[in-house]
């Protein structure tokens, strides 16, 4: 149960818009494609829901975000202190080897 902020700036309702619009836009397609068969069939027609993509990308692209409310952004993690670094040890862990 998170009560989530919906924005209602217009690039994020024209983004909102996206999936009801391919629904629409495939169910559009696929009545054509069963009233006229052959002419308008989805194999012809699938240009279309590329359009409609496109155009919604392209509107909220352009879209102002006047008074968009982003996601709620998490406090920034405690920066743990960087532990000491061990001295180097140069002394060879592989006694006689490497010689
Ligand atoms: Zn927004």
């Amino acid at each position: 149960m998170s009560a989530q902020v919906r924005c209602t700036c217009s690039r994020c309702t024209i983004r909102g818009l996206m999936g009801p619009a391919v629904i629409t836009t495939l169910g559009i397609l696929f009545l054509l494609n069963e009233l006229r068969h052959g002419y308008f069939s989805f194999g012809h027609t699938f240009p279309v829901l590329l359009i409609v993509i496109g155009a919604i990308l392209l509107a909220s692209a352009l879209a102002p975000m006047d008074g968009h409310i982003g996601a709620p952004s998490a406090p920034a993690p405690p920066v743990a202190p960087t532990p000491p670094s061990p001295p180097p040890n140069h002394s060879n862990p592989y006694s006689g080897q490497g010689k």
